[in-house]
């Protein structure tokens, strides 16, 4: 397999050789870590390590320091207006989860709708569920059509001054397409709805602006982009994470405490209760530094990986590409005729590729398509054509054999 300069910085792959090839196409779950966040998070438990914001002592306010810088950059990173609006988190699942549960504190109340997308992850809607069963709001669905792209012209008729928030995927983990979230936040705007973006798979592959995009909430992982697992973003809007309540309590978020009461700090410490992940967001900001600092190489090393992929997918009698090929970030969900997606991640398995089959936790997706899940191919720029090359001679040898 050639090594690109790219992939050279992720030492996960200098253990494979070309006699055993380890094909990592699965790139929407998790993405591999690259020696410069590796080195950081060692760096931060073998010299740095002391807690942030509590102490006055020379290595906490040094570490405290780095913690600050890197709010700084995700907030420059996704364009937001102040490093106030930046909130650690877990993850998106735990961003979603604490929008969800503040907004149920009195800001959302019964007979008040909440509009989902069909592609959504189950992270973008389990948390909602939960509020609607609580307070008896009402779920609506915008529909996809038959390949899996949202209909969007739908969000019209469906988002009304009833709509309290809309929560929908800038980009599908199932399909990877990239969802037209331009035209659901102004619809939101137009009703006076909030708007949470699921940026999850968008901002490894993506540009993203949040005042640009003028939605209310975006949240990530850092994971899906060559960070930490265990860290997570929660981007809201200064005015409106001001109006709203905490959601833990404890250390770190308080301003005040006696057993008369107690007051909170402002932002962004009211919603950071407890320790935070100081080594995860250190090392989330070694991955962002990364993945400015390589953007270009990036993206075109993702383009040229998936046309390679569309175009050897394309020529598979009896197969079906779901999603929108022109519209899609550097993953393809597929399915074949009479061929059975969990044998075929199996088979994969056995020539060493890694790929994601089943409904990739977006269940009601595949109720909408019809079947009970894909054969995903998710890229990122470490792959290499090589790869390609050998996943479609591999698909082709493994099809043969099963038709
Ligand atoms: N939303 C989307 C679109 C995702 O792809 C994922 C993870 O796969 C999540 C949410 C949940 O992210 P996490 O498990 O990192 O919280």
């Amino acid at each position: 397999m050639s090594e690109s300069f790219l992939r050279q910085q992720f030492p996960i792959f200098s253990q494979h050789n070309t006699d055993t090839p380890w094909v990592y196409f699965d790139n929407g779950a998790t993405t591999q870590k690259p020696q410069t966040v590796i080195d950081t998070i060692q760096r931060f438990y073998s010299r740095q390590n002391a807690n942030v914001h509590r102490a006055s002592h020379r290595v906490s306010a040094a570490t405290t320091e780095m913690f600050e810088q890197t709010r700084k950059d995700v907030a420059a990173f996704i364009n937001a207006a102040s490093e106030k609006e930046i909130i650690w988190t877990k993850g998106c699942t735990e961003s979603i989860n604490l929008i969800a549960n503040v907004l149920a504190k009195g800001h959302v109340s019964a007979g008040d709708e909440i509009v989902l997308s069909a592609l959504e992850h189950h992270a973008n809607i389990v948390p909602w569920q939960q509020i609607a069963k609580e307070l008896d709001l009402r779920i609506r669905v915008i529909p996809v059509d038959e390949n899996g792209v949202l209909q969007a012209d739908k969000a019209k008729s469906m988002i009304s001054h009833k709509t309290a928030l809309v929560a929908v995927g800038h980009v599908s983990n199932a399909l990877g397409n990239i969802n037209p979230i331009d035209v659901i936040i102004a619809q939101a705007k137009k009703h006076g709805a909030l708007t949470l973006i699921d940026g999850a798979q968008a901002v490894a592959h993506l540009s993203v602006d949040v005042q640009a995009l003028d939605c209310d909430f975006y949240v990530f992982s850092g994971h899906k982009i060559f960070g930490p697992t265990g860290i997570g973003v929660l981007y809201g809007r200064q005015v409106l994470l001001e109006g709203l309540p905490p959601y833990q309590t404890g250390g770190e978020m308080i301003e005040r405490v006696s057993f008369s009461g107690t007051t909170f700090q402002g932002l962004p410490f009211k919603f950071e209760a407890g320790t935070p992940n100081i080594a995860g967001v250190l090392g989330l900001g070694a991955a962002i530094s990364f993945a400015r600092h390589h953007a270009l190489m990036i993206s075109a090393q993702e383009q040229a990986l998936y046309r390679a992929l569309i175009h050897g997918l394309q020529k598979i009698v009896g197969i079906r590409l779901w999603g929108e090929i022109d519209n899609s970030i550097c993953i393809q969900s597929f399915s074949i005729d009479d061929v059975n997606n969990q044998d075929l991640g199996v088979l994969l398995n056995e020539h060493n590729i890694a790929v994601r089959v089943g409904h990739h936790c977006a269940m009601p997706l595949m109720q909408a398509l019809g079947i009970d899940g894909t054969v995903r191919v998710s890229l990122s720029a470490y792959n290499t054509l090589d790869e390609v090359i050998y996943f479609l001679r591999t698909l082709d040898i493994i099809l043969r054999t099963l038709k």
